[in-house]
């Protein structure tokens, strides 16, 4: 096992051509994962769900998805709240369908409520989830992303508590986020070592050997993120964040967010595969 790389979305070299093309497209450029984006729809079908499964098996493409960015665990209306949970369920079914393996979400607003009123929703909604997933044996990981701004709940704290909390989550480490969410903190390797021996002390090695990272460049300012940009216009420092991978000899996958798409994608591996592993 190792760290792999992919895509968010349909590769800009594939533009236009649909998911099983996108995904025959990350195959041609050497990359391992692509994550399919549900943030504004689910825009696969059960019947699509069937051909795209059937393209990650034939390319050896690992799928994972973004959830929807209208969800929010915390909403003060019962409708909405409703709506949200719908939603989370039916993004997971479809992922599973497509054979894929872990979903993410930014699950909840504050809302300017204290953070343990707010958790307490999202930890007794969450496990609504996961119940009626595991009513369906739909064993997708359910992952509570860290969050760009200190106004939505998901700081790595709370990510992680809720893993220890509701059985079938991990957290989605998002590195730009959480540079982001603290107006550029979290650029160091000394942070980020910090970060995972956390998260290995409080969620053991089954959460280092299945990580679903997200990361991309970042711009930013007090009120945390603004806009993702490609790592090499960016002040992250992500060669260093990679050897910190490396020291805690991470595996999973690896998602760059950036706006060119499979570029960044591409350069991660590339400086990955020339580590001494
Ligand atoms: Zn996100």
């Amino acid at each position: 096992m190792s760290l792999i790389f992919g895509n968010p979305g349909i590769p800009i070299l594939a533009r236009g051509k649909g998911t099983v093309e996108g995904i025959n497209t990350v195959r041609k450029l050497g990359l391992d994962a692509m994550e399919l984006q549900f943030g504004h729809s689910v825009n696969i079908s059960e019947e699509l769900a069937k051909e795209v499964n059937h393209a990650a098996k034939e390319n050896n493409v690992r799928l994972s998805a973004h959830g929807q960015y209208t969800v929010n665990l915390a909403a003060l209306e019962k409708s909405k709240l409703d709506a949200s949970i719908d939603k989370m369920i039916h993004a997971a079914k479809i992922l599973n369908s497509c054979g894929g393996w872990s979903i993410t979400w930014h699950m909840a607003f504050y809302l300017g409520r204290p953070k343990e009123a707010v958790h307490d929703l999202v930890k007794q909604h969450t496990k609504t989830i996961v119940k009626t997933l595991q009513n369906e044996n739909i064993k997708v990981w359910i992952r509570p992303e860290t969050t760009g701004k200190e106004t939505q709940w998901g700081d790595l704290k709370e990510c992680v508590k809720l893993s220890q909390e509701v059985e079938q989550v991990l957290p989605c480490i998002d590195f730009a986020h959480l540079h982001a969410r603290y107006n550029g903190k979290n650029n160091s390797a000394q942070e980020w070592t910090d970060m995972l021996s956390f998260v290995e002390k409080e969620l053991g090695r089954t959460a280092l050997d299945n990580m679903h990272i997200q990361v991309c460049g970042i711009n930013y300012g007090e009120k945390g993120e603004k806009n993702h940009l490609n790592l090499e216009e960016s002040d992250l420092k992500w060669k260093e964040l990679m050897s910190v991978w490396k020291d805690f000899k991470l595996n999973g996958v690896v998602i760059t967010e950036s706006p060119n798409i499979e570029g960044d994608a591409l350069l991660l591996q590339k400086h990955w595969k020339a580590f001494k592993h």
